[in-house]
């Protein structure tokens, strides 16, 4: 047996073994937690999926999508293929193109904790999402502003929406999304799901902080979205749009990318660029993607 062995594992057989394990071990490592915040803006289409990945190697996952297979496929792209946990999903409004890959998410991943939105909608899909999470028995937290979730150096802040939802909005679903801020040292990113300028006006009117180096555009880039005064607010550096090639909203609007050109903030958008992701040493904040080039910006 033992000569059948050596026969087997000898000369290019054996090259080969231990070229596929060298590759499998610098995939791996390349994965690992490396001491600085990684955030990727996941390229599933026209939705939102925003995988975060802390300097201690916790995983968030913000949205999913409104395609499975594509959620699934981006997340085996960045994280170790034997990583089959989440130590939070978000959900920040129960619309198809950010909740339905994480539905699929649930079925395959073990997450230890949702921070859900407080809407109640009555959707099968809505459903569905909150079946699944008594199934599975995950504990869930309820979304209002101010809740801080410190994930080691990092920090999460939930600035919207506030105790008392908006109403009589142009979409009341869309307005009352999650809107989180995602610190570490003086480097910020601010995720706004599908928030439009009513909720917009709602945060500068409550006096948060706003400012980011990055803005994850609201709404996929509609022209409801992304007001001049809040950005004036926000001032990013960098502008990420997660929409799909060719979608049938005309997202993003050409008026929305003219006043992030105005702003002066690099636009980036999944449906150019792939994915896109911000990286962060606590220190300094750089911007990769799979794809170049951008449209517009100052590369
Ligand atoms: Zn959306």
């Amino acid at each position: 047996m033992f000569a059948a062995l050596r026969r087997w594992f000898s000369g290019w057989r054996l090259l080969g073994v231990l070229a596929f394990l060298a590759i499998m071990a610098w995939l791996a490592l390349r994965q690992l937690p490396d001491g600085r915040l990684h955030v990727y803006f996941l390229d599933v289409g026209q939705g939102d999926a925003i995988l975060v990945q802390t300097p201690d190697g916790r995983q968030i996952l913000i949205d999913g999508g409104p395609n499975p297979t594509a959620l699934l496929g981006e997340m085996n792209a960045v994280m170790p293929f034997w990583d089959r946990s989440l130590d939070l999903v978000v959900l920040t409004h129960p619309d198809g193109d950010h909740l339905t890959g994480l539905l699929a998410v649930l079925d395959r991943y073990q997450v230890a904790r949702v921070l859900d939105t407080p809407q109640t909608d009555t959707t099968p899909l809505a459903a569905a999402w909150r079946e699944r999470l008594t199934e599975g028995n995950i504990p869930r937290t309820v979304a209002r502003r101010g809740l801080r979730i410190p994930l080691g150096d990092v920090m999460l802040t939930v600035l919207h929406p506030s105790s008392k939802p908006l109403t009589g909005t142009a979409s009341d679903e869309n307005n009352n999304s999650i809107v989180l801020r995602i610190d570490y040292g003086p480097t910020s990113l601010l995720l706004t799901g599908d928030a439009e300028s009513e909720a917009e006006a709602d945060m500068i009117k409550a006096g948060l902080p706003l400012q980011a180096n990055v803005l994850k555009v609201g709404h996929h880039g509609s022209n409801g979205s992304t007001s001049a005064p809040f950005l004036a607010a926000v001032t990013p550096s960098e502008a990420v749009i997660q929409v799909g090639a060719d979608n049938s909203f005309d997202h993003p609007a050409r008026e929305v990318l003219k006043r992030l050109m105005d702003a002066r903030a690099e636009i980036l958008r999944t449906d150019i660029n792939g994915r896109i992701e911000a990286v962060s040493d606590g220190r300094t904040l750089s911007m990769k993607v799979s794809r170049w080039p951008t449209v517009t910006g100052r590369r």
